[in-house]
């Protein structure tokens, strides 16, 4: 698939989000560009691999390493749905990739600027240019609804529990006989 541009590239990532969210994941979605050519995807797997190292970012750039024959990917443009966590910032400038683009900010873990500033410290060895904020509503879309859900399961599930406490199948009655 070509890739022309970077609401392209957002939306090859938001098509990856859309995995995570299948998985009942929380939905992030990375991909990497090489030539205007995707080399390299992933999607958020924390729950499914049980790994916590197992971020959008993190998986993509083992692919594109793996398709690219070599880790160094300054050629690269990194596309994911959510600014990168400390883990993927650090990642990102380990593989020096040429340039970043994220969809929408996270104020609570982001480190492409938010909480800390990963990809912009001088005194780190490499510099990935940054584009911050493309199609950062849909992105960010996608993460409200994905919450809002678990939000209504788990109050769904609150709700069975106080059921099943009452133990519906048993006769008041007999409760009572045994006080
Ligand atoms: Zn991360």
């Amino acid at each position: 698939m070509i890739v022309p541009d970077d609401e392209a590239g957002i939306r090859a990532a938001l098509r990856e989000a859309g995995e995570s969210l299948r998985k009942d994941e929380v939905p992030v979605g990375c991909v990497i560009v090489h030539d205007g050519l995707i080399v390299g995807r992933g999607h958020n797997q924390v729950e499914s691999l049980k790994d916590a190292t197992a971020h959008a970012e993190i998986l993509a750039i083992g692919a594109a390493s793996n398709a690219l024959g070599g880790w160094r990917l300054s050629d690269c443009t990194l596309y994911v749905t959510l600014e990168p966590c400390s883990m993927c910032a650090g990642a990102i400038v380990l593989a020096r990739l040429g340039r970043v683009v994220y969809g929408a900010a996270d104020p609570k873990a982001g480190a492409c600027g938010s909480v800390l500033d990963v990809l912009g410290e001088r005194r780190l060895n490499h510099r990935a240019e940054l584009t911050a904020g493309v199609l950062a509503g849909e992105c960010g879309e996608l993460l409200r609804e994905f919450f809002r859900r678990r939000r209504r399961a788990v109050l769904r599930l609150a709700e069975a529990g106080g059921l099943a406490g009452d133990e519906p199948g048993a006769d008041p009655a007999g409760g009572d006989s045994g006080a």
